[in-house]
């Protein structure tokens, strides 16, 4: 039995409390949107990033936002604190509400909100020693840009994933990378740091924001361009961002290995330099 405290609809209540109607349209049609941030040294990294990309994924799919985007805040911070997580995650996720099935909106119908934190080790990940992609194609819809909670894509690909053996995949269309599946995927070419640049085939990453100011900072030159599994096989160096895995480098894609299975300097500076910014942030 759990004894986490969880949110839901504007009140902290005991995780297996918590329960929302089989009508609800999260439920029935995936109608909803969320966001994940992490926890660092006990504190919320990039919340309000990630609470103004909440808002504009809420608007783009015509969702009133239940609550601003500080009594979010204030209330992630609590959850983090209340379950006493000192590295981890707060999930937060809006659908559009309980209504009789009917795919367009409702006239009448109030959003059902919730999230939830977990523990997960981020300074410390044993994955920086470098994962393993596996490649499929992007069987998505036109609007990736929006953080919807429709995903059956991304559950299928992360599922060939695991079955073979790797952490993550990368999904391409017509042989050129978009994203991973629940990442976006950089390569490093002869000193120049290269990732596919925003548009509605990927979602902008709070996490791919914050690096390309680390390798600015850094005087590492970035060019935000598509490029091919060829190339990122053939490539330097590879790496994965996401808010709750922060930098990982990638050492094999499929069955090949990138730069002979070792983790790269540009790698492991992105990810030294993201980990600098968390423990500034947050210390
Ligand atoms: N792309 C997809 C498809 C994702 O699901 C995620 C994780 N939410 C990302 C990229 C990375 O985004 P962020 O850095 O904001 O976690």
């Amino acid at each position: 039995m759990s004894h986490r405290t969880c949110w839901l609809n504007g009140t902290y209540v005991a995780e297996e409390h918590a329960h929302v109607s089989i009508f609800d349209r999260g439920l029935l049609f995936g109608d909803g949107v969320y966001e994940v941030a992490a926890v660092f040294n006990g504190r919320l990294l990039d919340a309000d990033r990630h609470l103004v990309r909440l808002e504009r994924s809420m608007r783009e799919i015509g969702l009133p936002a239940p609550y601003d985007a500080d009594a979010l805040q204030d209330m992630m911070q609590r959850l983090a604190s209340e379950n006493g997580i000192r590295e981890g995650l707060v999930y937060l996720q809006v659908t559009r509400g309980a209504a009789e099935r009917d795919f367009p909106f409702p006239s009448q119908v109030t959003p059902t909100a919730f999230a939830y934190a977990r523990p997960k080790k981020l300074s410390d990940d044993p994955n920086a020693v470098g994962i393993r992609l596996h490649v499929v194609p992007d069987l998505r819809w036109q609007r990736c840009d929006i953080k919807s909670t429709s995903m059956l894509a991304q559950v299928l690909a992360k599922q060939a994933a695991r079955q073979a053996g790797a952490f993550e995949a990368m999904m391409h269309e017509d042989g050129l990378v978009t994203e991973g599946g629940s990442s976006n995927v950089w390569i490093v070419r002869n000193g120049t740091i290269y990732t596919r640049p925003t548009s509605c085939d990927i979602l902008a990453g709070i996490t791919r924001d914050v690096v390309l100011e680390v390798a600015r900072d850094a005087g590492v030159p970035v060019q935000q361009r598509a490029f091919t599994v060829e190339q990122a096989i053939a490539a330097d160096e590879c790496f994965m961002t996401s808010a709750t895995s922060f930098v990982l480098p990638v050492t094999q894609i499929g069955d090949k290995r990138v730069a002979n299975g070792v983790v790269g300097p540009v790698s492991m500076r992105m990810r030294d330099g993201y980990l600098a910014r968390a423990a500034r942030l947050t210390g």
